[in-house]
């Protein structure tokens, strides 16, 4: 995934309620879900040399960062 895109820098998206989750490569202008309207909307920055993986189960969503080497 590339986290750069000219002066943009990407974000991912999770709401706190249902799940929902995006990445987008702009300054953050979700602050609601689209799946299900809630305004407990997270947003965290995803660095040029990170990656992510996340799994969603029983145990919740697991989310999992890291560096590109
Ligand atoms: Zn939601």
């Amino acid at each position: 995934m590339t986290c750069e895109r000219g002066t943009q820098k990407a974000h991912f998206i999770i709401c706190r309620e249902c799940f929902w989750c995006a990445s987008v490569f702009s300054t953050p202008s979700v602050d609601r879900c689209l799946a299900c309207g809630s305004t407990l909307v997270e947003h965290m920055p995803i660095f040029s040399d990170e990656t992510y993986t996340f799994d969603c189960g029983r145990q919740g969503t697991i989310l999992r960062f890291s560096t590109l080497t």
